[in-house]
């Protein structure tokens, strides 16, 4: 069975398709980028919601910081790279 995480994943590579999806979800996911919690970062948190992951409940600022992120990955692929905190 595949963890509701991974599954939203798969939502992600719906979205975005197989090479934005690598530059930018796989990539910052797979290196840990960003700061702070592995699940709050915004490549991470979309996961959760398309998932529908209860155990982790995400803050309105950090959804709303998601799907920010997702929608501009749409739009700019991995220069998306440059929104993310180091
Ligand atoms: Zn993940």
């Amino acid at each position: 069975m595949t963890r509701p995480h991974e599954y939203g994943h798969t939502k992600q590579l719906d979205q975005l398709g197989i090479m934005k999806y690598t530059f930018c979800i796989g990539i910052p996911s797979l290196f840990d980028w960003g700061t702070g919690d592995y699940y709050s970062n915004p490549w991470e948190v979309t996961a959760d919601i398309y998932g529908e992951v209860q155990s982790r409940p995400h803050s309105e600022e950090f959804v709303a910081a998601g799907y920010e992120y997702l929608e501009k990955s749409k739009v700019f692929g991995p220069l998306v790279w440059s929104t993310i905190d180091w």
